[in-house]
């Protein structure tokens, strides 16, 4: 059982419980325009070129099969002609080409995971997964879940809400925590914007929550959108139908555009909210 991951970060602490370690699997079924992981949304791998830290040493010149390294890599409609071969990444002397994205198995998830088996028990941590959408990978990360469980790990799943209502219910008995992003509760924006649909993500909210799931919201704000007229309305209701849920508000922050600038996306003009902004949003919510 392989799938594909663009990061595992140890030592995280907002993911969940205690100390975590997070499994950041790539490819996303949306496209939000806010994503601070622009590069988690293809499922195949990606070069990120940070031109800052490249000294023209010409290494990469000759090397790419589509041309030109540099020039392959400078926009997203060039690196249409890029195959991902990694070929530049292996002669950059000076760390910037990276590869995001990587085949790994089951097992050897678990061996960096257990790397820090101490500190998840001391902790009450574990195993979280991130992305892109865990469940647009839905066996592989099933597996992760249960492996993690079987180990006798806490484990947390982030989502979107979006992908197929049986591989949210396969997934659940393993499942300690799921961390469920709401993105926009507006179906005709949360369409546009995400290309998502609203009732899809509700339907499955809806079966992970009656198969007895512990769930905790993390509610999306991105000033001049989720505080439009109707959606923070719109929010508190969602939220105030399972009671039994806690919620926290995640402000959007501007680190996706430097991660946008590697991919040669433009920048993100959305705006960081002032601290009175978010306390004001969350306050809707009690
Ligand atoms: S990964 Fe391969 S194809 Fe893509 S830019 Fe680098 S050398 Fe060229
Ligand atoms: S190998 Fe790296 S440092 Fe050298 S020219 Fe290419 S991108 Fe720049
Ligand atoms: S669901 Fe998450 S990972 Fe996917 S595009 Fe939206 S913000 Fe990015």
């Amino acid at each position: 059982m392989t799938g594909t991951i663009f990061d595992i970060q140890h030592f995280c602490t907002g993911d969940g419980p205690g100390i975590r370690t997070t499994v950041f699997l790539k490819g996303c079924t949306l496209h939000c325009p806010w994503c601070h992981n622009p590069e988690s949304q293809s499922f195949r791998p990606e070069i990120l070129l940070n031109s800052s830290l490249c000294i023209s040493c010409g290494s990469c010149d000759g090397v790419c099969p589509a041309g030109d390294a540099k020039t392959t890599l400078s926009t997203a409609e060039s690196r249409a002609a890029c195959g991902s071969c990694t070929a530049c990444t292996d002669v950059c002397p000076s760390g910037c080409l990276e590869i995001a994205g990587k085949r790994y198995d089951v097992e050897e998830v678990m061996a960096e995971m257990l790397q820090d088996e101490a500190y998840y028990r001391h902790s009450g941590g574990g195993m979280t997964l991130s992305g892109g959408e865990p469940m647009a990978q839905p066996a592989f990360s099933k597996a992760l879940l249960e492996a993690a469980k079987a180990a006798g790990l806490h484990t947390a799943i982030e989502t979107s809400g979006d992908g197929r209502k049986e591989d949210f219910l396969a997934a659940a008995p393993y499942a300690d925590l799921w961390l469920w992003d709401i993105k926009m509760m507006d179906s005709g924006l949360y369409r546009e914007l995400t290309g998502g649909d609203l009732d899809k993500m509700l339907a499955n909210l809806a079966a992970v929550a009656e198969a007895g799931a512990n769930i905790r919201f993390r509610v999306l704000y991105v000033p001049d959108f989720h505080d439009r007229d109707g959606i923070a309305e719109a929010t508190a209701a969602l939220l105030k139908s399972y009671p039994q849920y806690e919620s926290e508000v995640i402000p959007y922050h501007l680190l996706g555009n430097a991660k946008r600038e590697k991919l040669g996306l433009p920048e993100m003009r959305f705006r960081e909210p002032a601290t009175e902004e978010i306390s004001r949003f969350a306050a809707f919510f009690g």
